[in-house]
């Protein structure tokens, strides 16, 4: 085994790790309104400026155990728990792109390269998703919009899926779900999970997102059983579904095909 992949995975790792610091800012911030490319980090309970050592990526709050340096406040494990997935995420496009993208199989052709940008973009918007929706229940337009953008460059790379099928894939679960949010006034769905599921089948194309949709209900319902069982009643019973979408997006961008083929099979 060539040197150079391992090299590139451990490069794009810790470039995930960066991201995955920078989302946290994102989770943090963007429910509240407040800018995330300006501004100081500080801490949530003193407000002292948080400084170069105190931000690096799980390095720091594994060596500072959880605590602001200063007022000793507890930081919370989603912050390591942010990078730490976002680094894995990187690694696992890196994992399934590198085929295409190194020699002998091609020199960083521009269609994967695309690709593979476009996918990065995906998981990092759908990391901030899982964790805004899960506290606060909404998902940010903004983040709609990334992912949006992520499906719009991934309509320039070559197919599967075609463009058709990506077409298809904005409106064959968001346009239902629209439906049914109608019909139900508000209550079924909510919006920021149309929206979603509108972008994700840009980027999936229709087998992927139909797929997408009924792994994060099949995920959803699974967690509710077991909350209800375990009768934890956070949010006044209503369960976020957005997290759920966006593992099931997750999964089907890189096991999507493999899935659709093991479900046709069965018939
Ligand atoms: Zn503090």
């Amino acid at each position: 085994m060539s040197v150079l992949p391992v090299f590139i995975g451990a490069v794009v790792f810790c470039f995930g790790l960066c991201v995955g610091s920078f989302l946290n800012v994102v989770v943090y911030r963007l429910p509240l309104g407040l800018p995330v490319h300006r501004g100081f980090s500080l801490c949530p309970a003193c407000g002292r400026r948080l400084r170069g050592p105190d931000l690096v990526p799980v390095f720091s709050w594994l060596f500072l155990r959880g605590r602001c340096r200063y007022c000793g406040a507890g930081i919370s494990p989603r912050y390591p728990a942010v990078e730490l997935l976002t680094a894995f995420l990187w690694l696992a496009v890196w994992l399934a792109r590198a085929g295409a993208l190194l020699p002998p199989a091609g020199s960083f052709p521009p269609g994967e390269v695309l690709r593979a940008a476009a996918m990065l973009v995906l998981v990092s918007a759908l990391v901030a998703v899982i964790f805004i929706d899960a506290r606060h229940m909404i998902i940010p337009n903004s983040l709609v919009l990334v992912i949006l953008a992520a499906g719009l460059l991934l309509c320039f790379t070559p197919a599967p899926p075609t463009l058709a099928e990506r077409l298809i894939g904005l409106v064959c679960v968001s346009g239902p779900l629209f439906l049914l949010a109608v019909l139900s006034g508000g209550r079924a769905m909510g919006m920021g999970d149309i929206k979603l599921m509108a972008a994700a089948g840009l980027c999936l194309g229709w087998p992927g997102t139909v797929a997408a949709f009924f792994i994060g209900a099949f995920l959803g319902s699974v967690v509710s059983v077991a909350a209800a069982a375990g009768k934890s009643r956070k949010l006044g019973g209503r369960i976020p579904f957005g997290p759920y979408l966006a593992g099931g997006i997750i999964i089907c961008l890189f096991y999507g095909r493999i899935l659709i083929d093991l479900y046709l099979s069965l018939f």
